[in-house]
């Protein structure tokens, strides 16, 4: 019976073998005890073309605790830099995670990308890594394992991410196990499969830059262009072009996380990815109560990280890596595509709340309705998720939605400029209700969920991580079996604290 070891591919590591020390360290992994599965995404293992019951094998489990009796896997831990709370932090790398292998999967989607290029159908490599399976050179003084609770939040948000619509890596499987990793108290050692298009980070090109060896910021940068858009591998202008695709998909993927109310809460450079997808889920917090200040991380005593912050976070990122590529583009060149990074965000965002407001086009004034209503919510502590949901069926007769606002005169005189502006359309109340339904969750991942999910899978009963799991893979559908999930939090959930060491 074959897993998918044997279709590894191993680009990376062939493409800097000849300057292994420079790029990357060979690393063995260190052994779980006792493993056991606690979740397999059968989704993810279809769209890998990967058979979903393999994912139960005993042969996965060995993956997955570490034991890799195949010739066909060459685990690599990559070097990194970054920028950690705008400072710079010189090396990391990846201390607690190692890639096994690339694994191609069949891109057949043919269509134009965000830069208007036509996209040419062909495999595209996935990163399979194992996160959680012992020390590497870059581990530092911390011993390279994961624990079963933060593995447990990479698990489900990184579906969560996706259920979403938003671009981000992902996570095939999730093991426990009886070794023992001691945090605060002593915890149980878990491993994650996390799946990328690419591991490569803001980070991974500043410490090239900072070490002063452009030659390898130009080898990485081909790499990631023959990699990802081999339809550039020609191009003169490929670098800018490269750069160009950050910038858009970076724009593109925090105003998704704005317009779902995800906080990321550590976005230090070295958790950027070079595609623009989201990557690396400590701290992370979904909004309950429409609060811009909201601040998920609790190391982050000044808020660099909150809520508000992230999308001039995501440019300050951006030009810490055009700082890197100096020796590839002009600044001229660079500063000219950091200009189009908030047009770019603003453009997004807009078009994202319209939808979420069920506005076909978005208009110069809604952006006064939309501010509006956030204003609303946050004077009157209303829910995020729950608000733009039951706004779905806000009609000129139903006005239930009101009931969430304490403020409900307030509410009233903004409801009548919604209707007004509802009425320029053509759309049926029910149409509306189904398009505003499509894009505002039902579900995301509080965290109280995850730490119900957490606490009852450290007794040995996984049910509700895998409940989230499929619940968060959809979360604009019904699921009439997790309805308890689609209300206000439990008041226990705001002493709920999470911070980069989870
Ligand atoms: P993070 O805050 O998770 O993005 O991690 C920052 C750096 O610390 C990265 O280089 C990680 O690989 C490393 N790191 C975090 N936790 C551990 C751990 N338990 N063992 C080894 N390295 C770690
Ligand atoms: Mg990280």
């Amino acid at each position: 019976m074959t897993l998918f070891i044997d279709r590894l591919e191993h680009t990376y590591f062939e493409s800097f073998k000849e300057r292994e020390d420079a790029h990357f360290s060979p690393v063995m992994a260190s052994r779980l005890l006792d493993p056991v599965v606690v979740s397999s995404n059968k989704l993810l293992a279809e769209e890998l073309g990967i058979d979903p019951d393999n994912l139960d094998s005993p042969e996965m489990l060995e993956l997955m605790s570490g034991n890799f009796m195949t010739a066909n896997i060459k685990p690599i831990a990559l070097v990194y830099s970054g920028h950690q709370f705008g400072v710079w932090a010189g090396q990391l790398g990846d201390g607690r995670a190692m890639t096994l292998g690339e694994l191609p999967v069949a891109k057949s989607a043919l269509g134009e990308d965000e830069l208007g290029e036509t996209e040419v159908p062909h495999s595209e490599l996935w990163d399979i890594q194992l996160k959680g399976a012992g020390p590497t050179p870059y581990s530092r003084f911390a011993d390279g394992r994961a624990v079963l609770r933060s593995s447990i939040r990479e698990y489900l948000c990184s579906e969560a991410m996706h259920g979403l619509g938003i671009a981000t890596t992902r996570a095939l499987s999730l093991v426990d196990s009886k070794t023992q990793v001691y945090r605060e108290e002593v915890e149980s050692g878990a491993t994650v499969c996390r799946v990328a298009r690419s591991h490569i980070r803001f980070g991974s090109f500043e410490h090239f830059h900072y070490r002063n060896q452009p030659e390898s910021v130009r080898a990485l940068a081909d790499y990631v262009v023959q990699r990802h858009f081999p339809q550039w591998t020609e191009d003169s202008d490929r670098f800018i072009k490269l750069f160009k695709n950050t910038v858009f998909k970076t724009a593109k993927m925090i105003a998704q996380w704005q317009s779902v109310g995800f906080n990321h809460g550590v976005m230090n450079t070295d958790n950027m990815s070079i595609l623009g997808d989201t990557l690396d889920f400590g701290p992370f917090g979904f909004l309950d109560n429409y609060n811009p200040d909201f601040i998920c991380n609790h190391s982050d005593t000044n808020g660099r990280y909150a809520f508000k912050n992230q999308p001039s976070v995501g440019l300050w990122n951006l030009n810490a890596l055009a700082t890197s590529l100096t020796s590839l583009l002009s600044s001229d060149e660079l500063i000219d595509v950091l200009k189009q990074y908030e047009p770019e965000f603003l453009n997004q965002f807009r078009g994202i709340m319209a939808s979420k407001l069920g506005l076909e086009q978005y208009q110069a004034e809604d952006e006064l309705l939309s501010n509006e209503l956030l204003d609303l919510m946050q004077t009157n502590n209303v829910d995020y998720t729950i608000l733009f949901r039951s706004l779905c069926d806000f009609t000129a007769t139903n006005h239930t939605v009101r009931d969430q606002f304490i403020d409900r005169e307030g509410f009233d005189q903004w409801a009548v400029k919604y209707l007004a502006r509802l009425e320029q359309q053509r759309l049926s109340d029910a149409q509306r209700r189904d398009n505003m339904r499509a894009i505002n969750p039902k579900y995301v991942l509080r965290n109280y969920m995850a730490q119900g999910a957490i606490e009852k899978a450290q007794t040995g009963d996984y049910s509700e991580v895998n409940l989230l799991l499929k619940v968060l893979q959809s979360p604009r559908e019904e699921h009439p079996e997790a309805q308890h999930y689609a209300g206000l939090p439990p008041d226990w959930a705001e002493t709920i604290s999470v911070s980069c060491s989870s």
